[in-house]
């Protein structure tokens, strides 16, 4: 089963294209896919209080802006797998988030694990990251569209990649 969850991207065009993509590979796998809609109000939520660009903390310190944000949208698209996996009583998990080499991934790692050990589910790892250039062929001959940037509005104007 794929879990399709993305409330941290910026535009219903480019969630549409994502989207589109998956089930249509879904389809051709016939693998069940579950589409938690378009959502964006989820992930403004959690970072709408440390987005306030006017604050001297903010200019003075982006780098740690972002990796706050960026652990607070992971947790979010994590906590929201974990509780799809106990809804639909599967006992294993993964993320495609430990696909992408620009990501933190060992946050990741560290989020999943502590998921798991409070929903009771085991969390399957690998490393994705080995696969990220394959996939990437696999998108340009399969007409895929490969993203130019992570998800969210601050991701479009740092130019960070899936
Ligand atoms: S850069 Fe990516 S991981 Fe970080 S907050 Fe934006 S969408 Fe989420």
């Amino acid at each position: 089963m794929s879990f399709f969850y993305h409330p941290e991207i910026e535009n219903k065009e480019e969630y549409q294209r994502r989207l589109g993509d998956l089930e249509r590979f879904c389809k051709e796998k016939t693998i069940k896919l579950i589409n938690n809609d378009y959502r964006p109000e989820e992930f403004e939520n959690i970072v709408e209080p440390f987005r306030d660009k006017e604050s001297i903390k903010f200019i003075s310190d982006k780098d740690r802006y972002r990796r706050r944000r960026c652990h607070l949208c992971n947790s979010l698209l994590i906590q929201k797998t974990v509780e799809e996996t106990r809804k639909h009583r599967i006992k294993y998990f993964t993320s495609t988030l430990l696909c992408s080499p620009y990501k933190d991934h060992d946050l990741i790692v560290e989020i999943s694990n502590e998921k798991a050990l409070d929903y009771h589910l085991d969390f399957y790892y690998q490393d994705f990251r080995k696969g990220y250039w394959m996939g990437r062929n696999y998108a340009r001959n399969h007409q895929v569209h490969i993203p130019r940037f992570c998800g969210c509005l601050d991701s479009t104007k740092e130019e960070r990649l899936e």
